[in-house]
């Protein structure tokens, strides 16, 4: 029986004060029935570390570097992530790809560096919408789930991966618990012929998981918690999603 997760994406957002209440928010209801983590902007690790340390409470980066160390401005290593007690690094999110031109190799050796330093990457795959009205949605979350497997080889089942259809990002608009469940299972039975670990992994979902749809979709047999983006920056919500899960 895998455990449910839920994994909030904070994105660019954020202040000292709003951290400290959401943080705060989240403590107090625990303990949660799942694994729950937050993915917090770089600046804010440390003041996560800080509020989570000694809580069931995981925290979580939203991107690394392929580099250990050197002349790369602006990138933040696997390593330092790991410094902070981050357990977790959010890689190939649709924005990276989309804003920042992440391809399924960078995405891939991200996710690489992450597991070498003993950071669980938390690996993002989507179809945009026109890939859906196109019929592609299963040959491209099969593409980028197997340039990570890939990469990874025999350790691949040491990562979390999340569903994230493009379309249901931010838009209100969520995938139903049929369409959602049906790429969830396509990404198991991909899994399993990569690893006899892929049982035990756990698949979010994320797109416009909302305290209201969430336990529609976390009752699908695939589907093994969430990510969560806007919900996840009110603490009254994310942790009404984690109730559910
Ligand atoms: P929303 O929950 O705001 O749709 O964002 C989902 C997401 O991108 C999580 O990574």
């Amino acid at each position: 029986m895998r455990r449910k997760f839920v994994a909030g994406n904070w994105k660019m957002n954020g202040s000292h004060a709003a951290n400290a209440e959401l943080l705060a928010g989240i403590t107090a209801a625990r303990p949660f029935g799942c694994d729950v983590a937050v993915c917090v902007p770089f600046p804010y690790l440390s003041e996560a570390a800080v509020a989570l340390s000694g809580s069931d409470v995981r925290w979580g980066a939203q991107d690394c570097s392929v580099h250990a160390s050197g002349a790369y401005t602006g990138e933040v290593s696997v390593g330092m992530l790991a410094e902070f007690g981050c357990r977790y690094v959010i890689v190939g999110h649709s924005e990276r790809r989309q804003y920042h031109g992440e391809t399924d190799q960078l995405v891939a050796d991200k996710a690489k560096a992450a597991l070498a330093k003993g950071v669980t990457p938390i690996v993002c795959v989507g179809e945009t919408l026109a890939q859906r009205e196109a019929g592609e949605t299963e040959a491209v979350v099969k593409r980028q789930l197997s340039a990570v497997i890939h990469a990874l080889a025999h350790c691949a089942g040491e990562m979390v991966v999340a569903y994230e259809p493009v379309w249901a990002i931010g838009t209100g608009k969520v995938a139903t618990p049929e369409q959602a469940q049906a790429v969830h299972a396509l990404l198991r039975a991909q899994l399993k012929a990569a690893t006899p670990k892929a049982d035990a992994m756990q698949i979010l979902y994320g797109g416009s998981m909302k305290p209201d749809n969430a336990a529609s979709l976390l009752t699908q047999p695939d589907i093994d918690g969430g990510l969560i983006g806007g919900a996840a920056l009110k603490a009254a919500d994310f942790v009404a999603i984690c109730r559910a899960a």
